[in-house]
């Protein structure tokens, strides 16, 4: 087969993360199914394909690759693309066990003196480096001021329902048609920082929260999407004392696990997960090529409203938002369908 190269518009970035085997996996497994050739392309190994898969991707992130590099290269984009403005979501896909969380929020988020733990993820990362420019530019001397303000929100979707991570409770409603907010999640909690710490106290709180069932594949699966949102307020003061606000939001989502139905022997309500697991998994797919093409056609639809997920994030997606998919994929021989099906995934989301 020849390499594929997934390229598309400059609104969405499409990259690939490769974790280290695991101790059972080093113990059990023979060669790995996946390997690097550059930063850009992987070659993997499946036992149903008589050649090897060969795809590019906008970056491909090795098992040695470190919590920094995936901020530098996917994260430190989306922090000065908010500062500006605009919206971005950055989303971790991929099979249980895959490293979604840990790329995302990593395991031990508290900061050490003189900085981030290094194995601290995204997400505190990014709040990090957005605490640090709205300092600068909150200390910059100038004829206008611009003053921020940050507040939060952490929901879960699971079976497609929308509940508060932040304040657990009932089912929460998605609103629409309010021409001020646009779409929201009625009664969702917001929470104001003012620092990364802040940001990790919610996360903490948040993740305790989330909704974990047990499946074969990993006892502590999640069957959930999570979504930390950002929303960025910037108010500015001209000399004449009038001010404009202008606001962006920043989601970053932890989707639950891709792997297929049959392979983790789900039955009765744990089939019911998977389905809406399914089926949101491969509508976000769909919008996010749908948004690929429309760079060349605008007139495509783009169907937001297939999922609970798409339609609450329609508006940091697309249009001037950036959107990141980080697909995650394990190294081991024994998940080699399912790195194949989410490398399928990576690169049907930006091949037109
Ligand atoms: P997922 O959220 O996709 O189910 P996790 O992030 O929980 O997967 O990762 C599964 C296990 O592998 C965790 O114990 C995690 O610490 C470890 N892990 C994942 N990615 C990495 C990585 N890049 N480096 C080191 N350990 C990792
Ligand atoms: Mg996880």
């Amino acid at each position: 087969s020849g390499e594929e190269v997934a390229s598309g518009g400059e609104g969405v970035r499409v990259m690939v993360r490769v974790r280290p085997p695991n101790r059972r996996e080093q113990r059990e497994g023979g060669a790995p199914a996946l390997s690097l050739v550059g930063p850009r392309t992987l070659v993997l190994t499946e036992p149903s394909r008589l050649e090897p898969v060969v795809k590019s991707y906008d970056h491909v992130f090795g098992c040695e690759s470190t919590q920094e590099e995936v901020y530098a290269v996917a994260g430190a984009p989306v922090v000065e693309h908010c500062m500006a403005g605009f919206n971005s979501s950055i989303f971790a896909y991929g099979q249980t066990g895959a490293g979604k969380t840990h790329t995302m929020m990593g395991e031990a988020c508290a900061s050490e003196a003189g900085g981030l733990h290094p194995d601290c993820g995204l997400t505190l990362r990014v709040f990090a480096a957005l605490f640090r420019a709205i300092e600068d530019v909150e200390r910059g001397e100038g004829p206008q001021t611009l003053r921020y303000r940050i507040s939060c929100s952490f929901l879960e979707i699971y079976n497609e329902e929308i509940t508060d991570l932040l304040a657990p409770g009932p089912a929460l409603q998605i609103r629409d048609g309010d021409v001020k907010r646009g779409v929201y999640v009625q009664d969702l909690s917001e929470h104001n920082v003012l620092n990364a710490d802040d940001v990790m106290v919610l996360i903490q709180r948040g993740s305790e929260n989330r909704h974990i069932a047990a499946t074969r594949m990993n006892e502590r699966s999640s069957r959930s999407h999570s979504v930390f949102t950002c929303t960025i307020e910037a108010t500015e003061r001209a000399d004449t004392g009038i001010t404009s606000t202008r606001t962006s939001k920043l989601n970053l989502i932890d989707l639950a696990g891709s792997e297929r139905v049959g392979r983790s022997g789900a039955r009765g309500d744990q089939l019911t997960e998977a389905r809406s697991i399914n089926k949101s998994l491969t509508v976000l797919g769909r919008v996010i090529s749908a948004l690929v093409e429309r760079q060349k056609r605008p007139a495509v639809h783009v169907p937001y409203r297939d999922s609970r997920l798409t339609f609450l994030l329609q508006e940091s997606l697309g249009g001037n938002s950036k959107t990141s998919v980080v697909a995650c994929v394990t190294p081991a021989a024994e998940s080699a369908t399912e790195s194949l099906s989410t490398l399928l995934f990576a690169s049907g989301a930006k091949k037109i």
